[in-house]
């Protein structure tokens, strides 16, 4: 088979890995709002407390390693005849730490600095400041380099051709409850591709997929590959 395989990744594949999120309890986001650290306006009434929290999250995405189902997608795209696409959620580099290349990264990612006067992106420091100017402007409008809710997520219409050109949709830990990641299923779905689930659990949108898969990713998602890759 050389079918075109799309699949999107979210929070639950990096969990495995000891990198948590805004829904878990404890951890970083526990102790923390999502509108102070995970939005335009909370960044603009504090840069200090959302650059600390970023930097938290930094160093300890540095420090993590991919589990299992990172490493068994960049196999299934190492072996697989056809065509696989990565799209995740998570600003870590899990993914490319497993092998993945070309990951293509809609919510952005931490280890990316952003200007939010002109657009420039560079490598980003272990430890972000408000005071760091722009490489390129000089301004002091630096922020990370991830999107943040309320704002656009990276590279949609690519994302939309590969939706519409799948054979296969994949979605791998993530709760589908956040637009627009939640309506890839339909597009997926409406351009013929047979859809598929993985998750701990049936996610709000387990109806629409054609198979799902429960249980940790990093148990379901070698099985998957082996069977995919015969
Ligand atoms: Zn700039």
């Amino acid at each position: 088979m050389s079918d075109k395989i799309v699949i999107l990744t979210g929070a639950g594949i990096s969990a495995e890995s000891g990198l948590g999120t805004f829904r878990d309890e404890g951890g970083l986001w526990a102790q923390h709002r999502i509108e102070d650290v995970a939005t335009p306006e909370g960044f603009a009434r504090d840069p200090i407390l959302v650059h600390e929290f970023y930097n938290a999250r930094r160093a300890q995405a540095a420090k993590a390693q991919p589990n299992a189902g990172h490493q068994a997608l960049a196999q299934l795209a190492a072996q697989h005849p056809g065509e696989v696409v990565v799209i995740t959620q998570n600003v870590d580099d899990l993914h490319e730490k497993a092998g993945s290349q070309g990951v293509i990264h809609m919510h952005g990612t931490l280890s990316g600095a952003l200007c939010s006067a002109c657009g420039h992106r560079w490598q980003a420091a272990l430890a972000m400041q408000p005071q760091d100017s722009c490489p390129h402007c000089a301004g002091t409008t630096t922020r990370p380099d991830v999107v943040w809710f309320g704002e656009i997520p990276y590279a949609m219409q690519t994302i939309e051709t590969h939706l519409a050109e799948a054979d296969l949709f994949v979605s791998i830990g993530t709760s589908a409850q956040v637009y627009p990641a939640a309506n890839f299923v339909q597009a997926a779905a409406a351009a013929g591709a047979r859809t598929l689930e993985f998750n701990l659990e049936p996610s709000a949108m387990a109806t629409r997929f054609d198979d799902c898969r429960y249980g940790p990713a990093s148990k379901t998602l070698p099985r998957w590959v082996a069977e995919i890759l015969g």
